[in-house]
């Protein structure tokens, strides 16, 4: 088991949803974490603040990581205000849902750049650091859709599936230096990202899970926790958080 008290993590879209579960989960155990955020900064200073209370160290950051040079700048901050980085969670994501004859390249490359892209870009920035890490964990949050497919989401589908392959890709060129690569594969979290689906369709999603629910952020938050403490032998996977939605 891997001690994570004093570690750095780096979440990107920390300041809401899935991102904000995971990252006051990992201050509660000890590592000081970087709250990325886009445009909402109420929200990041808010999950800093419950942070904080709860007696963790985090700061906000604002950055888009979708474009490479807002991403080196995070981790120079990261690196400038902890001196140190182990753990990079790649959360950051949006969606544009259309069918794909509407699918404008508009949209096309706004979720390509922002869920994908921006994977390149933090972790392009980050790895020399973490690799200086005796317990380096680059985690990317992807997505069943990714693995699955989904109705009006060829662009979210094409990106999320695009994370899997550069996590075993990375995962095999990083296994002898101790740092893991892995990806979460949520189902369906209920989150502002679900709750913008409509009513009718929620309900029909909910009736083919087999758990019969939504799951909520902080059950993927300790997926993430546990790659961090006890993955040590775990690298390229797939870590499926779905409800038993795929199998
Ligand atoms: P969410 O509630 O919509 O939150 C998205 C977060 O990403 C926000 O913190 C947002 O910050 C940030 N963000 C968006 N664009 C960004 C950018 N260019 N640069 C930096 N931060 C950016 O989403 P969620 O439901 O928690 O989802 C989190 C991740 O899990 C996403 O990658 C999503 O695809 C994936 N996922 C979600 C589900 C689900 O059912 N919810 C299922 C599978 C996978 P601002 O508010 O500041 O813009």
């Amino acid at each position: 088991m891997v001690k994570l008290d004093n570690r750095v993590a780096i979440v990107t879209g920390g300041s809401r949803g899935i991102g904000a579960a995971i990252a006051k989960t990992l201050a509660a155990h000890g590592i000081k974490v970087v709250i990325n955020y886009n445009s909402n900064s109420d929200a990041a200073n808010q999950v800093v603040s419950e942070i904080e209370e709860a007696g963790g160290t985090a700061f906000a950051s604002q950055a888009d990581v979708s474009d490479a040079a807002q991403a080196r700048v995070l981790v120079e901050e990261t690196i400038n205000r902890y001196g140190q980085l182990d753990i990079l969670v790649n959360n950051a994501g949006i969606t544009r849902d259309r069918t794909f004859r509407k699918i404008s390249e508009e949209d096309w490359n706004q979720v390509i750049q922002v869920n994908l892209n921006s994977v390149y870009n933090t972790t392009s920035a980050a790895l020399a650091h973490i690799q200086q890490s005796d317990a380096g964990r680059i985690i990317s949050i992807s997505s069943i859709i990714g693995q699955a497919g989904g109705f009006g989401q060829a662009n979210y589908a094409a990106a999320k599936a695009g994370m899997i392959g550069f996590t075993k890709s990375l995962a095999l060129e990083l296994a002898k230096s101790g740092t893991t690569v892995n990806a979460i594969c949520p189902g369906f979290i209920d989150t502002e990202m679900v709750q913008a689906i409509p009513d009718e369709i929620r309900q029909q999603i909910v009736a083919k899970i087999p758990a019969r629910r939504f799951g909520a952020p902080e059950e993927i938050a300790r997926g993430v926790l546990f790659l961090c403490q006890d993955g040590e032998y775990i690298t390229g996977q797939q870590l499926n958080i779905n409800g038993g939605l795929y199998m």
